[in-house]
């Protein structure tokens, strides 16, 4: 198991590199804790895959070095690294049953028998594959085959790490939800750092203690599923994790207040703009209230989505959206209120904390 440091991590595919769009990856500093679970989330091109195959030895990045507990494995294989890895689309041995696929990984290393078919049962048992444990791999459907590749990256227990790269992509929605929460269980019980790609936030929230969240070839935001719902560091952030995501608007601030369309919000403290850079005030869905008094919007329509309705408005020049409860009375001359808990201040899309 393995504290993983990124230091000075920039990755372009290309030769030559000179401007920032050129790197698929930035500039990554991090230090993950040993036995972590970690999401990498973001959209599709925000450099995810190409981090985790740095990680695991695949990519060999442009610059920088990663450490696996101090030690300097940057020119190390994945072999080497003592890595294991699950993909999108299933790795297995068709020829062989289910079983022997699984317990390959522990053979391979010599591992004796009796624990190799312990360890084999348990994952089976995790993965619900242990009515097929002795069907060949090969007339099994594409799900049943990605629970193979999944239980072939889980069964040994003295790796490094484990990386995921979109692993349920073909398994079925069900089956997806039940799959994540037994990673989930699996890492709680092994305690092997985990790092697992995906571009969807529910799979990202779920899975992991600590989501990293990136954007165009970086890091903007590590934390947990509350940290990015309450305090999203970037405005993408605030965006990407939420459905619907936070509501964004320019402002100008004067002091404690937020001039949002001309009209002025109480901040509770005096946000520093630094000159020339571009103010908004982010406000998640949640925490805008819709009320008789307060400020004028106007209601284009009504989502009913179960317990709560989401309410699509013009505000200040833009649409919005906000969360109300399904039985909320709408009135007929409405009006917003900003709850003061659920507002951030960005400068340049990063958010300006109280301290300045
Ligand atoms: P996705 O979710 O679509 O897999 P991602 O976030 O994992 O996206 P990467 O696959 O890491 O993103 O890609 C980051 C950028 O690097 C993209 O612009 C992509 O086109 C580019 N890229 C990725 N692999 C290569 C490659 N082998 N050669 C050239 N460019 C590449």
């Amino acid at each position: 198991m393995a504290r993983i440091t990124l230091e000075h991590i920039r990755h372009a595919y290309g030769v030559r590199p000179s401007a920032p769009k050129d790197y698929a990856l930035r500039e990554v500093n991090h230090e993950w804790a040993d036995g972590g679970a970690y999401a990498l989330l973001g959209p599709s091109g925000c450099g995810k895959t190409t981090l985790l195959n740095i990680i695991s030895g695949l990519v060999r990045p442009s610059e920088g070095r990663i450490l696996f507990n101090s030690q300097d494995v940057t020119e190390l294989s994945t072999e080497e690294r003592n890595i294991a890895q699950v993909f999108q689309f299933p790795v297995v041995y068709d020829t062989m049953t289910v079983y022997d696929n699984l317990a390959f990984p522990l053979r391979n290393r010599r591992v004796p028998e009796d624990q190799v078919d312990r360890r084999v049962r348990e994952i089976l048992g995790v993965l619900d594959l242990s009515d097929r444990a002795q069907k060949r791999a090969s007339g099994l459907t594409a799900d049943l085959k990605q629970k193979i590749s999944l239980g072939r990256g889980l069964v040994r227990s003295d790796v490094n790490a484990i990386l995921f790269d979109e692993p349920l992509t073909v398994i079925d929605p069900h089956m997806k939800w039940v799959l994540r929460s037994q990673l989930k269980t699996l890492h709680r019980h092994s305690k092997v750092t985990m790092v697992y790609v995906t571009h969807d936030q529910t799979e990202a929230l779920t899975f992991a203690d600590k989501v990293v969240v990136m954007y165009e070839g970086e890091i903007v935001q590590i934390g947990t599923p509350a940290e990015l719902f309450e305090t999203p560091k970037h405005t993408f952030v605030g965006y990407f994790i939420g459905s619907p995501g936070m509501n964004v608007f320019p402002v100008s601030v004067e002091g404690s207040k937020a001039h949002v369309g001309g009209m002025p919000i109480e901040l509770g403290f005096a946000p520093r703009i630094p000159a020339g850079q571009k103010a908004e005030l982010g406000i998640r869905p949640e925490f805008m209230e819709i009320s008789r008094t307060g400020m004028p919007l106007r209601i284009q329509k009504v989502e009913d989505i179960g317990r709560l309705k989401i309410v699509r408005a013009d505000f200040a020049g833009q649409t919005v959206s906000i969360v109300v409860k399904e039985d909320a009375e709408i009135p007929a001359d409405p009006h917003v209120v900003f709850q003061p808990q659920g507002i951030n201040i960005y400068a340049n899309s990063w958010r300006v904390g109280r301290e300045g």
